[in-house]
């Protein structure tokens, strides 16, 4: 491959003609710019890790050469027994399906070629042994149920060529790690990677580089080119759920995406927001999966306005046109943040992120900021102002208790500073 320029549609990108049409089809006019520098060199077999910003066209970048890849490969994995030729490990069973909905989308035109199978947690295994029977071309799976599926000799990883880790932070972060070690050791050495996510946090990619063999590395997060505006509104304590409900209202939002922390957190939320008038279902690891299916369908089909989701709903999920994300609590990381606020704003689609925070929320607000590289305007929203005193004082409580000794002082100084102007109209940035 030429390294000298990049490839300003589908054609130069090296694509076959049946995926050419049907991007046509899906109007896809010309790559986006990861498609544009990664799919060249995933058809040249390179390992590649790609940091791009979410909505990007991720799953294109790696689905496109999957397809085309097994497509040119003689069709031997079917008729020598469970084994899969690609493997897509996702961290969700909502991406997992949407992943391998897409892939099916664009194999459209290579005539029923390349089976794809989906599988995940929390749905009988049986269907899904029942599909893995004879092997596939492409797996698309979370890695807990397919550990489940190897030891029940379902499927055999030692012919894998390629494998894609999406969301690879999430995947190689310490809840996965185990299970993803696991799995890495039953695929051959000789494969290739491709690693994506929106983040990479310092501590996984010594991992990374243990993984991949002379990648390409492309890192195409790019702040100036979101058609994402993140907001942040200032609010008193225990006034967040009123504040939410009048930006449901004032602003119409026929599709809002909320988060919250903790399940029953979400339930809560519903029911008083339910109280105020305004219908919100929920989504969190707590539902049964098909309770959890039919609630993503009937939010992307527009039928649910209000989703209270926890951070299961973070990663990944395209919900086309998606208008407003709203952080009613503030997520734990700051990648998470980006995460999350990444579900509106996709495909160069207009979009929106609100963060609501009070008091306690301030300090851990600018973290994320730091860490994001972002810096807003604190805001308020009309009608439920922020009583500055109630702030003051409720910061000088918070305050820690002193110590006697003394020796902590110079350091509190700096951590706290009450500031009044960052919960007044004013702004700080
Ligand atoms: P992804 O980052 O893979 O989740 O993709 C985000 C959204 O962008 C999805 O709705 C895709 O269908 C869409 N998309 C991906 N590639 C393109 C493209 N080249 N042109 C237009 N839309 C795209």
């Amino acid at each position: 491959m030429t390294s000298s320029a990049i490839p300003t549609n589908f054609k130069e990108i090296g694509l076959i003609e049946p995926l050419i049409a049907r991007l046509t089809e899906l109007e896809y006019t010309e790559p986006t710019p990861i498609q544009a520098q990664a799919i060249p060199s995933v058809l040249a077999g390179r390992d590649l890790i790609a940091g791009a910003n979410t909505g990007s066209g991720k799953t294109a970048t790696f689905a496109l050469p999957l397809l085309q890849q097994i497509t040119a490969q003689p069709k031997q994995n079917t008729s020598k027994g469970n084994y899969v030729s690609a493997l897509v490990l996702v961290p969700t069973r909502e991406l997992a399906t949407q992943v391998a909905n897409s892939i099916k989308s664009y194999a459209a035109h290579l005539n029923g070629a390349i089976q794809t199978v989906v599988v995940f947690g929390g749905v009988s295994a049986n269907t899904q042994m029942l599909a893995l029977r004879g092997g596939c071309d492409i797996l698309v799976a979370t890695p807990g149920r397919l550990l489940d599926l190897i030891s029940s000799n379902a499927i055999k990883l030692d012919l894998v060529k390629t494998l894609v880790l999406d969301e690879a932070d999430r995947m190689l972060s310490s809840g996965f790690t185990d299970e993803l070690t696991a799995l890495l050791a039953l695929t051959p050495s000789s494969k290739q990677t491709l690693l994506f996510s929106a983040t990479f946090p310092e501590k996984v990619k010594t991992f990374t580089q243990e993984l991949l063999n002379d990648p390409i590395e492309l890192q195409l997060q790019n702040a100036e080119s979101s058609t994402l505006v993140q907001r942040v509104f200032t609010v008193n304590q225990g006034e967040k759920t009123a504040v939410l409900a009048n930006l449901i209202k004032e602003n119409k939002w026929q599709q809002a995406l909320i988060f919250v922390n903790a399940k029953h957190g979400c339930n809560h939320l519903a029911d008083k927001l339910g109280k105020r008038g305004i219908r919100a279902q929920v989504f969190h690891g707590d539902k049964g999966q098909g309770a959890r299916t039919q609630v993503l369908q009937g939010f992307k089909a527009g039928e649910i306005d209000v989703l209270i989701a926890t951070d299961i709903a973070a990663r990944g999920l395209d919900v086309e046109k998606l208008p407003v994300v709203i952080n009613f609590d503030l997520p734990r990381s700051p990648s998470d943040y980006m995460h999350r606020i990444g579900r509106s704003g996709r495909a160069g689609e207009v979009g929106l992120a609100i963060s609501l925070i009070d008091h306690e929320d301030y300090h851990h607000f600018k973290v994320i900021e730091k860490k994001n590289k972002i810096r807003l305007e604190r805001e308020q929203v009309k009608g439920f102002e922020v009583d500055e005193e109630a702030i003051k004082e409720l910061l000088e409580e918070l305050k820690p208790v002193a110590k006697p000794e003394g020796s902590g002082k110079k350091k509190r100084n700096k951590t706290e500073p009450v500031n009044a102007d960052i919960w007044g109209k004013k702004s700080d940035s």
